[in-house]
Formats: structure tokens, C-alpha cells, sequence
């Protein structure tokens, strides 16, 4: 059998020239203060826009939005000024030349952006922990094991603006006979069953439009998965990293810089001898070791 990768063809779009991003505004819909609010692409009079290929740790940055307490709405924008709506390609206004009303209605809600960030926030922080040494005593309130109750549940914090009132819930992760085969104190167990609720949950989701990933073969007859959209190549390079597929290191430099290096066969991957994550952290590095001659 031929050895072949599957690979994941996706590009995505943003308004604007590379040298000029124009970004976003917030719009509410039908012009009321109280409408839900949606992202809207400025595209000025040429209504230029680029197109792009997203790195694969763009997953990362886009959960660490929900990390900060600052205003989110501007979190955000600046977010979707560098990648992009995470549903809707820009480009499709520009070309039906849509009213602003149409083209809020494909476009990412406040809601549906707070939503995604916590979702994958609360994926990262479960992958990062159980891969921290230490880390796994910080999961230990994410699990609870009702007396007389033959399950354990499972605490999910969301959003405010996803939920209006009780802003956790708690799906019991593991019912029955299979409660047994999760030791009291061993907690990494639990957590990786956590950490696949929430990544097959991205997967399932219907009411985020569309995490789906459609299959497409090439011209010369190879499987190639298109993300729908910017959230759903985010999940998938997600998916990639914790099953193996993509492996995710650490800059040579990750103290100063901290950022991921992405390993893999396929397009936007690097190679398995890579250490830095740029020709910055590159030459930092030659400056900092000791020549040997
Ligand atoms: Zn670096």
C-alpha cells in the first residue's frame, strides 16, 4: 500500500490589501440598539480582498481571546481584521454586492463569536493541561462524582452572552458501568474523555453555522478535506494536533516569543528538523549558542 497523507485544502479571506487591512465594524441589525450585533466587512470604494492561508496554531490565538477581561467586541475585531469572519468569506458580499441587512445575516454574531472562543478555550486549556506537568490538580474541579449517582460529571463554563442566566453546565461525561473505568484520583483519564466531548461536540455542532468538513478529491485523485469555514479548519488543525496527526512543539525560543512550531506531511506544515518558529527566532537562537570552532 502506498503511504499517502490526507491533506486539508483551505484558504480564507479577509477585506482588504495585504498592505491595507481594512477589517470590520460592529453593526446591529436593523439599525436599533438593541438588534443582535454582527461583524460587517469594510471594503471601501474598490472593495478589495485577500486571500489567505491560516496558520495551523491559528486555533490558539483565537481561544486566547477569551482569556482576557478587556472588551471583547474590540478583541474581536482586531481578530477579524487579521483572519477574517470565522463563518463568512467576505468576498461573497463584495461580489452580490448584498445590503448591509444580507449580509449580517451570514455573518458571525457577538453571540456566536463569544460562543466558539469559550468552546475552544475550554478545549486548549484541557489539551495544555493535561500536557503540563502539574497540571492535572487544576482539573480536579472539573469532575464531580455525585454521591449515589453512577456518573461523573463533567463542569463546562460558558459565556455570559451564550447563557443568560446560569453560565455552566454539567453533562454527565461518563454514565453506568463505565464510571468504573476511571479510578478516583487518576484524573488524566477523565480529562482526555473531556477533552474528546468537547472537540466531537465542535464537530456535531449545528447551531454554530456549519463545523462540517467536506471531503473533495483533486484533479490528480487525492482525498483532500475543505474546512467550511475559518472556525471549522481551526477545530480540525485542533483535532489534528491532539490525535497525533500534526505534532505541536515549542519554539527553541518559546520563552521570549511563545509561539508553536506545527509538524506534519501537507500544505502549511513544517518539517520534522524545524526548532524556530521564524527567521527572528532563528537568529536569535545561532546568536545565543556558542560557536564550537
Ligand atoms: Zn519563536
Amino acid at each position: 500500500m502506498a503511504k499517502a497523507t490526507v491533506d486539508v485544502v483551505f484558504t480564507w479571506c479577509r477585506p482588504g490589501t495585504p498592505e491595507k487591512p481594512r477589517g470590520y465594524e460592529w453593526k446591529r441589525k436593523g439599525g436599533t440598539w438593541r438588534g443582535r450585533q454582527y461583524l460587517v466587512p469594510l471594503f471601501g470604494a474598490k472593495g478589495e480582498w485577500t486571500e489567505y492561508v491560516p496558520h495551523p496554531g491559528l486555533f490558539r490565538a483565537f481561544a486566547s481571546l477569551g482569556d482576557n477581561t478587556s472588551d471583547e467586541t474590540l478583541l474581536i475585531k482586531s481578530f477579524a481584521k487579521a483572519y477574517g469572519d470565522i463563518i463568512a468569506r467576505p468576498e461573497d458580499d463584495r461580489l452580490r454586492l448584498t445590503t448591509v441587512v444580507e449580509i449580517i445575516r451570514k455573518n458571525a454574531t457577538l453571540e456566536t463569536w463569544c460562543r466558539a472562543i469559550e468552546h475552544m478555550r475550554r478545549a486548549v486549556v484541557l489539551w495544555d493541561r493535561i500536557n503540563a506537568p502539574g497540571g492535572q490538580d487544576e482539573m480536579q474541579r472539573l469532575f464531580t462524582r455525585p454521591k449515589g449517582a453512577s456518573a461523573i460529571l463533567y463542569w463546562r463554563a460558558h459565556h455570559p452572552l451564550e447563557r443568560k442566566s446560569d453560565n455552566t453546565t454539567c453533562p454527565a461525561l461518563v454514565m453506568g458501568k463505565d464510571v468504573a473505568k476511571y479510578p478516583v484520583g487518576q484524573i488524566v483519564p477523565l480529562a482526555r474523555k473531556a477533552l474528546q466531548y468537547e472537540i466531537q461536540s465542535a464537530f456535531t455542532d449545528t447551531e454554530t453555522p456549519s463545523h462540517t468538513t467536506a471531503c473533495i478529491v483533486t484533479p490528480d485523485l487525492h482525498l483532500a478535506l475543505r474546512p467550511t469555514n475559518l472556525l471549522a479548519f481551526m477545530w480540525l488543525c485542533f483535532a489534528r494536533v491532539v490525535s497525533g496527526v500534526i505534532e505541536e512543539r515549542r519554539c527553541e525560543m518559546f520563552e521570549s516569543c511563545g509561539e508553536y512550531i506545527y509538524v506534519g506531511r501537507g500544505p502549511g506544515l513544517q518539517r520534522n528538523d524545524t526548532i524556530t518558529c521564524s527567521a527572528a527566532c532563528r537568529q536569535e537562537k545561532k546568536r545565543q549558542t556558542p560557536k564550537s570552532s
